[in-house]
């Protein structure tokens, strides 16, 4: 098969799925057999090299990146065709991916408000894989509210040579706490949101800084969750130090690249999840049949209801990708209303897994700590509904924005 990455004419849609789906059957074999269906909610820890080596197989061969701008490493490929590809790659039941947080919101942000010395320096080592990141936005005082960041960076002089080689004698200095960051334990490189302007308030004054993750100056501590497992972490700022050229975007405009950030994360980078929730309900289904707890005529509604919402939310990805087609400029708030329907149906999948599993779903394995898939699932999609911006959160910027309600009053700023 020729490197799809120097494909010149643009395949069929059907010609592109028997592709991917071809592709991931040959090469799901040998070592990478056995992380079929490894990884995802709650179970990040599992065999995170194996997916790691995953993952820059994947690369190697042109599968990571598919709708960046092929002048940036990617394939350019449609949104009808990077659906396909999720498609393909949760039937396959392939591993989840380790880099999300660099491929989907920092490397699109990169591209579309990064300098050109920052899409040279970071993009390539993204996109093979080689570099992972992590979002260093909320603290124990701005979680929702945003705006209240009080994680600090000045820039100071170094009068050394810098990191990446330059002769800048320049580095910002960032003080402060992030906290819930996922993944920062495996992170090489954090994208923090910082106030560099003192004294400003909320919005105005926030930088969007890029800073790498293995200096003194950064304490990753794991939180434990209720899996028993650490997916997220504190992460301490202390003198901690980045190149004065790792600013995204111009010093003190970084809420307009954060928000950019944050349209990339409730967008498109979640279009291909359904065909994930298709085969867990279907995996709930079967628990059903071998339990018998579809007798149970609530179980038995419950399920039937599950699938009506998995058919709204392929029918609501289908109107959405075909409106994205045609006019990119619509906006009625459908990022917000897709995260709203896909969290409350996935924690509420959870609930009904452990409600068909009964008894059983309460009783851990041979220790405390050690959970099967369905129960680290229940407890992981408990936080579906906070995770990327809160339910209410969500309801606040239909309610704004969509509906033109008037804006909630905002807090004093701190
Ligand atoms: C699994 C997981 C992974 C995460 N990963 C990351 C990460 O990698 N990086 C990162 O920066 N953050 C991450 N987060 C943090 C996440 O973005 C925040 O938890 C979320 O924004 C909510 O903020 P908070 O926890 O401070 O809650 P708060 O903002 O304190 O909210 C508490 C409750 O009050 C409600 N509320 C708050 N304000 C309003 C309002 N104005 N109107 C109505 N209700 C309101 C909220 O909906 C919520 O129910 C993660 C969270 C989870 C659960």
């Amino acid at each position: 098969m020729a490197d799809p990455g120097t494909e010149s004419e643009p395949k069929t849609d059907a010609a592109f799925r028997a592709e991917v789906r071809e592709w991931l059957a040959d090469n799901l074999s040998g070592d990478f057999a056995e992380i079929r269906g490894v990884g995802g909610p709650g179970s990040e820890h599992e065999a995170f090299e194996a997916r790691r080596a995953w993952d820059r197989h994947l690369a190697a061969h042109g599968w990571t990146c598919i709708g960046w701008p092929r002048e940036y490493g990617g394939r350019g490929l449609s949104l009808a065709q990077q659906v396909i590809f999720h498609e393909e790659y949760a039937r396959a039941d392939a591993p989840a991916r380790v880099n999300h947080l660099g491929e989907e919101l920092l490397g699109p942000t990169l591209i579309a408000f990064g300098t050109d010395a920052q899409k040279q320096r970071f993009l390539p080592k993204i996109r093979a894989v080689e570099e992972l990141w992590c979002q260093g936005y909320s603290e124990p005082g701005a979680g929702s509210d945003l705006a209240a960041v009080s994680t600090k960076a000045r820039l100071v002089s170094t009068g050394t040579t810098t990191r990446s080689g330059s002769t800048d004698k320049q580095a910002w200095a960032v003080d402060g706490q992030k906290v819930w960051t996922s993944l920062a334990h495996l992170a090489d490189w954090c994208f923090v949101i910082a106030r560099t302007e003192p004294g400003s308030q909320r919005h105005q004054g926030l930088s969007f800084l890029l800073v790498p993750m293995d200096q003194d100056g950064v304490d990753v501590r794991p939180i434990e969750q209720l899996t028993g497992t650490s997916e997220f972490n504190e992460v301490f700022f202390s003198d901690a130090r980045t190149d004065a050229d790792l600013v995204v975007g111009e010093p003190g405009q970084g809420w307009r690249v954060a928000m950019g950030l944050l349209g990339f994360e409730r967008g498109v980078s979640t279009i291909g999840q359904q065909v994930g929730f298709a085969r867990e309900l279907a995996g709930v289904v079967e628990l059903a049949k071998e339990n018998g707890a579809f007798a149970d005529p609530v179980i038995f509604d419950r399920l039937a209801a599950a699938q009506v919402g998995l058919e709204v939310m392929r029918a609501n990805v289908l109107r959405t990708l075909a409106e994205n087609l045609s006019d990119r400029t619509i906006d009625r708030g459908q990022d917000n209303i897709a995260k709203l329907v896909w969290a409350g149906w996935h924690k509420n999948l959870g609930a009904l897994a452990m409600d068909v599993l009964g008894a059983a779903g309460l009783v851990a394995q041979d220790s405390p700590r050690h959970l099967d898939t369905w129960q680290r699932r229940y407890l992981f999609t408990r936080a579906d509904t906070i995770y990327g911006g809160s339910d209410e959160i969500q309801r606040n910027i239909l309610a704004e924005r969509v509906l033109g309600l008037p804006r909630e009053p905002k807090g004093a700023s701190k």
